[in-house]
């Protein structure tokens, strides 16, 4: 199942809009940001905030 928008929008919020791993800024990259999972569901990790970053494509 996919994040939904709202979950999205509240890890972009809570990053200021900056990759959460180099801080750089999603306006200024061409492409969109990510939502990274930090634990990654395939080793049980859940879509909750606390797992989540925003990352860019690097
Ligand atoms: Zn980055």
């Amino acid at each position: 199942m996919a994040i939904s928008k709202e979950i999205r929008q509240k890890v972009r919020e809570r990053a200021n809009y900056l990759c959460e791993y180099c801080h750089s800024l999603e306006e200024a990259s061409a492409a969109r940001f990510e939502i990274d999972h930090i634990n990654p569901r395939s080793r049980g990790g859940a879509d909750d905030l606390d797992n989540l970053a925003l990352a860019c494509q690097h």
